[in-house]
């Protein structure tokens, strides 16, 4: 289970929005909006993905600046507006995160020391579904000299 979903109706898009971003919050992963479509003016439906979707280019827009690794993360959600209802509901489309929870390397200290090799490290055994702490310890073992630890 994802943990998304939700027989939630939502009175606007903004009240749905707000449920989605501190839902992933709770859950550890981000979710951002892949596109929206807009009908007469106003949106209608909004298609949301996990930040990790897409396709991680490697070129000069590194992604070190953003802190964002895209690993082609299928999940994603569909949320549409019933005009009979006046309201929103959201779905879970079929695809789980292909990646564990991230909230434990959020703003985790370590990241802003590792080197860019390390960051690689890290966003490919996230990849393969290990566990942060688990990579953490992985690395720990990998660094013997750091006294940091
Ligand atoms: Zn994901």
């Amino acid at each position: 289970m994802s943990g998304f979903s939700t027989d939630q109706v939502f009175k606007s898009r903004e009240e749905l929005m707000e449920w989605v971003r501190n839902t992933g919050r709770s859950l550890g992963y981000a979710i951002v909006t892949k596109r929206s479509k807009a009908k007469n003016g106003y949106v209608s439906k909004v298609v949301l993905m996990c930040d990790r979707g897409g396709v991680y280019k490697s070129d000069k827009d590194s992604s070190r600046e953003t802190g964002t690794r895209k690993i082609n993360c299928p999940f994603e959600m569909v949320g549409k507006f019933s005009k009979k209802n006046g309201s929103w509901t959201l779905k879970v489309k079929p695809g789980e995160h292909n990646h564990p929870p991230g909230e434990y390397m959020e703003g985790h200290p370590i990241l802003k020391r590792l080197t860019p090799n390390e960051h690689q490290l890290v966003a490919e055994l996230t990849g393969k579904c290990v566990f942060p702490k688990d990579i953490l310890g992985v690395m720990k073992e990998r660094d013997e000299l750091s006294s940091a630890w």
